[in-house]
């Protein structure tokens, strides 16, 4: 008899493991609470027509190294999926105008950092890595206490992934340098004086440098679009508008994957959970939270950096030691006067996403700023937040304004649950929380209870569109049915 499977979110880890099972012939329903697939995927224009913004995940280099994107890759290009890059992948703008440009192709850092000796350690320090970026990506997408398929990778990437991000920098001499990589490094949400604060950043540096931060074509719901076409092809059913709230909605199946928070899995399977794992979970942090801006801007941003002017993604944070103490703020709950903020130009790589008309550009400009996790501040005070972080390195930005919506904290979780206090994390980033996330098992995603399983970015590998946490979890929930 076939087995039957339900998965509950339609995020990419949800969606990873219904493609997962689905491709092993289960029989798959994936219910999804809000009225569209994709989670941390979806795009629309809810603020003009024909101007299309990613809602929450932007550019992709993580996903250009997943393994199951490899597997699946010809497939959803097959199916619509297409990615596109801009002139210059990354820009961290310093206040006085001058700034560092990360490039994808490392002979091209000597453009990207203006002292040749900074710019020579970073392409030193990253080229072997990125070679090998695959092999990285393969090892470490996924729970650290795996057998290394690259040994060699696989050391040189732990050891400098475990040392304070502070430490890393410090290797170079340039304010420049070191602001790109503290700006790369504060995608970790925590201070950046930690062990292990490095990691999450050395990785997405390391992908980048072999793939680029490009962004899907028509906006990330794309990405989601082209999955669940695949899931559809493969005889998956696809229920939205489906809150699940109890066990008892689900237990008819054979396995059970949760594209949830840990809070939310706790909630749903109730005493059912082992209190081992009960335990463990209590224990799962937060971290810091976002609050969020999508614009519609006429024509582009002015900012006084020229290579910004060409970006798919500019950070703000001004130098390596004023990124640092903004993270050091958040952490402790307290919002920083100046707010580690991160602007998306999607558009320049993908025209696609503006409105041309009336002898108008409307370009769709995504922005949000790290605060303290539940940071109380309505939308008024979000739009002033993140407005006024743009305008210092950008002077006339709030001229250029059409419309705008603003989610702070609590609109970031309202929108998805999963974004608890405004954490799209899935969970802080902290060293215990890489090596155990949720918790130490030989099988982190198995819940204790029999055939349940989670499997979002509470999970490991964490935060990202890669799609691992989904498609790791999905071979131990194969395993399970005896069919791997
Ligand atoms: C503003 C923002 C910017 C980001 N930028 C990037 C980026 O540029 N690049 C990148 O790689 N990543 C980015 N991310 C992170 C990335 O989006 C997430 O790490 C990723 O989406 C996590 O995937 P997931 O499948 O674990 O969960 P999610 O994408 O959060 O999806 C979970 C889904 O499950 C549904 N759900 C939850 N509980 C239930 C329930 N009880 N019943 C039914 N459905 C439920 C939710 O509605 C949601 O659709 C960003 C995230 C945000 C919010």
């Amino acid at each position: 008899m076939t087995s039957s499977a339900v998965v509950v979110g339609s995020g990419p880890n949800g969606l990873a493991a219904a493609v997962a099972l689905a491709d092993a012939g289960v029989r798959v329903t994936l219910l999804e609470s809000a009225e569209s697939v994709g989670g941390g995927l979806r795009s629309g224009d809810f603020l003009v027509d024909g101007v299309t913004h990613d809602i929450c995940s932007a550019a992709h280099p993580m996903l250009q190294a997943s393994p199951f994107f490899h597997r699946y890759r010809d497939r959803l290009s097959g199916l619509g999926l297409s990615f596109a890059s801009p002139d210059y992948d990354m820009v961290h703008v310093l206040d006085d105008a001058r700034s560092a440009t990360l490039f994808s192709d490392l002979d091209q850092m000597h453009r990207g950092i203006p002292d040749r000796g900074d710019a020579e350690r970073w392409r030193s320090g990253c080229e072997r890595l990125a070679a090998n970026a695959d092999a990285v990506a393969g090892d470490f997408l996924r729970p650290v206490f795996g057998v290394p398929s690259s040994p060699r990778s696989f050391a040189e990437f732990g050891l400098k992934a475990a040392l304070p991000a502070s430490w890393t920098w410090r290797r170079y001499s340039s304010d420049e340098a070191r602001a790109l990589f503290a700006g790369i490094a504060a995608h970790a949400f925590t201070p950046l004086s930690w062990p292990g604060s490095s990691a999450p950043g050395f990785l997405i540096a390391v992908v980048g440098h072999r793939y680029g931060w490009p962004v899907a074509v028509g906006g990330s719901q794309s990405i989601a679009d082209a999955m669940l076409r695949l899931f559809l092809s493969l005889g998956g059913e696809f229920v939205p508008g489906t809150l699940v709230e109890s066990y008892e909605e689900i237990q008819d199946a054979d396995v059970v994957m949760l594209d949830t928070s840990v809070e939310a899995a706790r909630k749903i399977l109730g005493p059912r959970l082992p209190s081992r794992v009960e335990r463990a979970w209590s224990r799962f942090r937060r971290g810091p939270g976002v609050a969020k801006v999508d614009y519609v801007i006429d024509g582009d941003v002015p900012w006084i950096s020229e290579p910004a002017r060409s970006a798919g993604t500019v950070h703000l944070g001004g130098r390596a030691e004023e990124v640092a103490a903004a993270e050091s703020e958040c952490w402790k709950g307290r919002l920083p006067d100046s707010p580690f903020t991160l602007v998306g130009q999607q558009y320049l790589a993908d025209p696609s996403r503006s409105y041309v008309g009336g002898g108008r550009r409307l370009n769709p400009l995504w922005s949000y700023s790290h605060v303290p996790a539940g940071w109380g501040g309505d939308e008024k005070a979000c739009f002033e937040l993140v407005t006024s972080q743009i305008e210092r390195y950008a002077p006339g930005f709030r001229d250029t304004i059409v419309e705008f919506k603003a989610s702070p904290p609590s609109r970031v979780e309202e929108y998805n649950p999963n974004n608890i206090g405004g954490d799209i994390s899935g969970g802080a980033n902290d060293l215990v929380q890489l090596i155990k996330r949720p918790r130490v098992s030989s099988d982190p995603y198995f819940t204790g209870v029999p055939g349940v399983f989670l499997c979002s970015s509470s999970t490991a590998p964490g935060a990202g569109v890669h799609f691992m946490c989904g498609a790791n979890a999905a071979r131990g929930a194969l395993k399970h049915l005896h069919l791997a």
